[in-house]
């Protein structure tokens, strides 16, 4: 018999564990079944050099719950110990700067224990008492139990075991009993076990039978111990693919299609990735890929392994390189994990690319599933971007499809303005937009649809990364001012006349909380509309983007700005003019007259002051001063108020300016019925 103190440097390690690992207790599962499979692998490799020459047997783990004595029951028939191997790996635990990590990492058990290589440590956090009973199988050897309580002394004694193998007894914690539940366990065992290499065998299969559940003679086993990816694609088809993908994940709609990743230089990497429809709402689509280590369980989270994007996808990697036990930070900057994130994203970026090389018909139908997949990725990753700008796509308000380069060969004549800047026009709402669309349609302008969710953020990209181009959205401006190629057509009016048209077609635009409207006069030629309702581009996108991003509710609280451009060509707005100046002419000319020689007195008075210091102006001149911009104003509020008056009557001009609101959907409420009433008045 032997005894002793296990060889770790802090004597308060199982405190340690039991105490801050809580939250990780089921662990230790994964961790004992882990090794009882490592243990039967090693015994078939020896076998299969031929150093082993006994019959394997029968080589399942095999866990047994026996709940009246309290204990949870590992067994395997791998390759067992030697008391020298016992106390070579079990005993001593050797690690440096012990008291310094633990400190660092005391809640993080996964960090702990893969550390310290404490896999098997990890059982004290459930069990007051750990028994080994271990044959190695070697011939002859002979059969030893090791025990211990949770302290640093355990104990050595020579066993019966009748062939090699390892049991690992645990017996379990009273405030633990839950992992003396079968369904807890299994529980477990699917989560961690389900692809593990070596059968795994929980009790027996059960039937109903006479009302109950009973025992059959069936081993209930765990795990498939050839999962998908472990195979050659060679030897797979696409219903293998289709069927894993369902096992997985029993309540997703068909995949679009799949990788199978299989690597071994310079790390070791395997595992198959499904590309999801995703139409909309990506979050529902995260963390849906299982990482394996050696086809142990170990995370479904996946970010900081591999890029943000590539979190939509789904499936499972399994590698033994990248450092499971260790905190996330530390993750990031691994170099190793460094590397896979950029085989993986060069993998799925060499998918696409070749299923749009070979069957681009097929990508295109894909494209509205795969797009925010693919503009996630070209947002958030350079690298998949240089790659993905070679087949992403572009779709016009008719539904084709073009590359970028394709689109950019189509509009470069017609769509560069004077300037030489290429104009890409876009719209996110065909039947909002309509109107707009068919406008630049008649200008032989292509137009793109661009409605998807992270339309917003691709334009704003695109536009950094296209040279010499710009996005603007149909109704940015009017058609003629959409792509500038000259200085356009002047209007005929003077600026008083375009002065006094906007001004009574403002007074007559209903009030609208957080909205704002600029009114202008432009020559638009007969046949295009009188009136054009417009929003700044630049506006419009800081507030659309305001909403996608925390931080930027400056934007989010400004009003909606809109131009109101009144066409001077159009016979409408002409006889609104000419009416209003036949009304009004009379009211107004005394009216100018005064205001120009209020504004001659203020030239006058500005000139004579302007190089006096302000204490030197007099009180006099102040208050002449004064007395001009008070008047100047009384002379406005009054013309105002004649234009307003006039426009009030003029059934032309709420008319219009109703229609044009309406075309935009800004027509609501109180100002919707009046419009209708007024609408059914004119009918004769
Ligand atoms: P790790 O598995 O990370 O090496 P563990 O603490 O889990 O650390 O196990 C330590 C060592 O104990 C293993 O490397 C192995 O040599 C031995 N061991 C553990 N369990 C078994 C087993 N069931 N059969 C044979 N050897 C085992």
């Amino acid at each position: 018999m032997q005894k002793g103190n296990i060889g770790i440097t802090t004597e308060n390690i199982f405190p340690v564990i039991k105490k801050f690992l809580y939250s990780d207790h089921e662990i230790f599962l994964r961790e004992v079944v882990a090794n009882a499979v490592d243990a039967t692998q090693k015994l078939k490799t020896l076998s299969m050099r031929g150093e082993v020459k006994e019959d394997l047997g029968d080589f399942a783990v095999r866990i047994t719950i026996d709940k009246e004595a309290g204990t949870l029951t590992i067994s395997d028939r791998g390759i067992g110990m030697t008391e020298e191997e016992i106390d070579k790996y079990i005993n001593q635990i050797a690690f440096s700067g012990a008291n310094e990590f633990l400190e660092k990492y005391k809640d993080d058990a996964n960090a702990i224990i893969g550390h310290f290589g404490l896999g098997f440590y990890s059982t004290f956090m459930v069990s007051k008492q750990v028994e080994i009973v271990t044959r190695s199988y070697h011939e002859g050897a002979q059969a030893v139990r090791w025990t211990c309580d949770g302290t640093p002394a355990y104990e050595i004694t020579p066993a019966e075991r009748e062939s090699r193998g390892t049991d690992i007894i645990l017996h379990i914690d009273d405030d633990c009993k839950e992992f003396l539940e079968k369904a807890r366990i299994e529980g477990l065992l699917r989560k961690y076990c389900r692809f593990l290499p070596v059968p795994v065998v929980l009790g027996k299969k059960t039937e109903w039978k006479d009302g109950k559940q009973v025992d059959t003679e069936e081993d209930n086993v765990i795990n498939e111990t050839r999962p998908l990816w472990t195979r050659t694609p060679s030897e797979l088809k696409d219903d293998d693919y289709m069927q894993f993908y369902r096992d997985l994940y029993p309540m997703q709609d068909e995949p679009l299609f799949w990788i199978h990743l299989n690597v071994d230089f310079p790390f070791t990497l395997t595992g198959v990735l499904y590309f999801p429809k995703i139409k909309q709402n990506i979050d529902i689509h995260r963390n849906k890929i299982q990482l394996y280590c050696n086809q142990v369980f170990v995370t479904d989270q996946v970010d900081n392994i591999v890029p943000d994007f590539l979190t939509l996808l789904h499936g499972v990697i399994d590698s033994p390189d990248i450092p499971l036990n260790v905190s996330r930070s530390y993750l990031q900057s691994d170099a190793n994990v460094k590397k896979i994130s950029g085989y993986i994203t060069k993998k799925v970026s060499d998918r696409l690319q070749s299923i749009f090389k070979t069957d681009r018909q097929e990508f295109e139908k894909k494209w509205d599933d795969l797009k925010l997949f693919i503009h996630y990725g070209m947002l958030s990753e350079t690298d998949f971007y240089d790659r993905a700008k070679d087949f992403a796509l572009f779709k016009d308000i008719e539904g084709k499809d073009y590359t970028y380069e394709e689109y950019r060969t189509l509009i470069k004549d017609s769509q560069t303005d004077k300037d030489g800047n290429l104009v890409y026009l876009y719209a996110n709402d065909r039947d909002e937009q309509w109107a707009y669309i068919e406008a630049a349609k008649a200008k032989g302008y292509s137009v793109l649809l661009m409605d998807g969710q992270l339309d917003t953020p691709l334009v704003q990209m695109l536009e950094t990364k296209f040279e010499k181009s710009r996005f603007s959205r149909v109704d940015g401006d009017t058609v003629e001012h959409l792509i500038r190629k000259d200085d356009g057509l002047k209007t005929e009016l003077s600026d008083e006349q375009s002065e006094n048209l906007c001004a009574i077609f403002r007074s007559s635009i209903p009030t609208m909380e957080k909205r704002e409207f600029h009114v202008s006069v432009e020559a638009m030629g007969e046949s295009t509309a009188p009136l054009l309702i417009t929003q700044s581009e630049y506006m419009r996108r800081m507030k659309e983007v305001s909403r996608l991003q925390q931080g930027m509710s400056f934007y989010g609280e400004m009003p909606d700005m809109y131009n109101l451009v009144l066409n001077a060509d159009h016979r409408l707005v002409k006889k609104v003019l000419a009416d209003a100046e036949a009304a009004l002419s009379g009211q107004l000319k005394p009216i100018e007259a005064e205001l120009r020689g209020l504004e001659a007195r203020r030239a006058a008075l500005e000139q004579q002051l302007k190089d006096k210091k302000a204490e030197d102006i007099t009180e006099e001149q102040k208050a002449e001063r004064q007395k001009v911009q008070d008047d100047m104003t009384a002379q406005e509020q009054k013309r105002d108020a004649l234009r307003a008056s006039f426009a009030k009557d003029n059934a032309i001009v709420s008319q219009l300016i109703d229609l044009a609101l309406l075309q935009n959907g800004l027509l609501r409420g109180e100002a919707l019925a009046r419009f209708l009433r007024r609408s059914v008045d004119m009918i004769q």
